[in-house]
């Protein structure tokens, strides 16, 4: 008999009246049942793990993303919520069988009142969108992820996304003020607004960064923030990352804010002039992407100083950008940096762990070592001023390295715990990291985080098998996904 494990709602199978209702109410354009259709949301940017929904609705309100959820609830489906895709931990992955929710007609900017400094869109609005219908009125929105011209507000709300310039203006949880919220049953709920201290718990606090766990957002309000008077960006060339590391210490202990601190590796260097040639220094080990913005003054004292400390710390060459478009350049190949990696290597996968500031040259030192043992080369690229680490492991899925590039990147990830770090910094646990939960959270931590989400998801079919182990399966065995022994005997498989 085969015993089929995998979700605790048993077998799925959509039945024929929630397919026929969700037609009814949405249109039949507006729910794809198509097989070669369902294969595009297979996956989201963790493309290793993929599984073919069922169906995916689109819906086009928050009414619609109502009617969806209440027929989900009903007949008991497990749905997903999906913004772009881009997501790095598989946290837009569709259960097989299950509704994936798009919200990729939701993207409309709803109001802009700039008096409030506040603007409200709906989930599918791009991040970037949303300082374009801004800025010429002298504002932006800070949170700014590398793919923020296709990632979308709902993703980054739910990732409690980051980015370079987080340093100074804080991630995605300190510029949402309200969301309208989908919960999994189909009731909607109105949190927060425009104000930033909204009474009562901080039920914001609890949903961003919930990883699409909890309900889906309908309509966020997020903060804008009044564009600098002047910006400096500068680039500093070092021979190794040891000296770079140190100069970000140094940086930093000077009590200078730049409002981004970014460092790249020889590796993603080379990658980066391969893929857009931004001309970073020529035989550089390391370079710092410094940037500061505010009043002119400040800005020039500031960077007077930056450039005392790299040069203290070795820097052998240090310019500022010289125009908008020099400076576009010097982003262009930080912010191509993933991308660039297929310049150099037929596969790659992202890591994404945080280490206390401090110990950033000791854990880089750790990870030469890891990739020398291991015999794969790992580019790193990330932000430094954060402690935010994105080592990149190299390797060739059809050399058979896939599994050696995981345990690589696993090593990696525990050099950042135990230097007193955490597991990811901005790319979310998804079903990528959840068997990983139990290195850093007690079990009793673990069994709180699982009662809040039942108090908002008593039957379990929001967004299942992410963030937090299933226990029978993972959550016991810390480290890499391992068969259960029904499944190594045969007798199980999962779904
Ligand atoms: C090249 C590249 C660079 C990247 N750089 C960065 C970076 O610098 N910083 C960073 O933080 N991330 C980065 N990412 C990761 C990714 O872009 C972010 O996590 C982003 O927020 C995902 O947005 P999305 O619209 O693609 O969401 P998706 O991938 O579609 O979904 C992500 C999660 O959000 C949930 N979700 C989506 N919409 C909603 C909603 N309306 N309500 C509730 N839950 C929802 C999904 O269920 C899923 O769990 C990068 C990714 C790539 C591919």
């Amino acid at each position: 008999m085969q015993i089929r494990l995998g979700s605790r709602l048993g077998d799925v199978s959509l039945p024929a009246s929630l397919v026929s209702e969700l037609r009814a109410a949405l249109g039949d354009t507006h729910v794809v049942s198509e097989p070669e259709q369902l294969r595009v949301y297979e996956c989201d940017g963790l493309t290793g793990h993929r599984a073919v929904p069922e169906l995916v609705a689109l819906p086009s309100s928050t009414e619609d993303v109502q009617t969806v959820l209440r027929a989900c609830h009903r007949a008991r489906v497990p749905f997903v919520a999906r913004g772009a895709g881009t997501g790095l931990s598989g946290g837009a992955t569709p259960m097989a069988g299950g509704v994936v929710v798009s919200l990729a007609r939701m993207n409309r900017i709803l109001e802009v009142d700039l008096e409030s400094q506040r603007i409200v869109v709906e989930p599918g609005v791009a991040n970037l969108d949303v300082t374009l219908a801004v800025a010429a009125e002298g504002f932006f929105y800070a949170p700014d992820p590398s793919s923020q011209q296709v990632c979308t507000i709902g993703g980054n709300v739910a990732e409690n996304s980051g980015g370079a310039h987080c340093l100074k203006y804080g991630f995605t949880a300190h510029h949402v003020t309200g969301l309208t919220f989908v919960l999994p049953d189909g009731d909607v709920v109105e949190l927060g607004g425009k104000a930033l201290d909204p009474d009562g718990p901080d039920l914001l606090g609890v949903i961003v960064g919930s990883e699409g766990t909890l309900g889906i957002a309908t309509r966020i309000t997020l903060r804008l923030v009044r564009t600098p008077q002047t910006i400096r960006t500068l680039l500093a060339g070092f021979r190794s990352m040891d000296a770079a590391g140190v100069a970000v210490s140094g940086i930093v202990a000077a009590g200078v804010m730049p409002s981004a601190i970014e460092m790249m590796d020889r590796l993603t260097i080379e990658a980066a002039e391969y893929a857009v040639a931004p001309h970073y220094p020529e035989g550089a080990g390391a370079v710092l992407l410094v940037e500061l913005d505010g009043v002119v003054e400040q800005v020039e004292d500031d960077a007077a100083e930056i450039e005392r400390i790299c040069a203290e710390c070795g820097a052998f060459e240090i310019r500022a950008a010289e125009s908008d478009a020099d400076r576009a350049l010097l982003w262009k190949g930080r912010k191509s940096a993933f991308a660039a990696m297929g310049r150099i290597a037929t596969d790659y996968y992202v890591q994404d762990g945080v280490v206390p500031r401090t110990r950033l040259p000791e854990v880089l030192r750790k990870i030469e070592e890891l990739s020398a043992e291991h015999g794969l080369r790992v580019g790193n690229v990330f932000h430094a001023g954060d402690g935010n680490l994105h080592p990149l492991v190299l390797y060739d899925a059809e050399a058979g390295e896939t599994e050696h590039a995981r345990e690589l990147a696993e090593a990696i990830l525990d050099a950042c715990l135990d230097a007193g770090g955490s597991l990811t910094g901005e790319h979310g646990v998804g079903m990528d990291k959840a068997c990983s939960m139990p290195r850093m959270f007690s079990e009793r931590d673990l069994r709180v985080f699982e009662r809040l989400r039942r108090a908002f998801d008593p039957l379990g079919i929001c967004n299942p098998g992410k963030v937090i182990p299933t226990p029978r399966l993972c959550g016991e065995v810390p480290g890499p996904y391992r068969l259960h022994a029904l499944e190594r005997i045969g007798v199980a498989e999962r779904l």
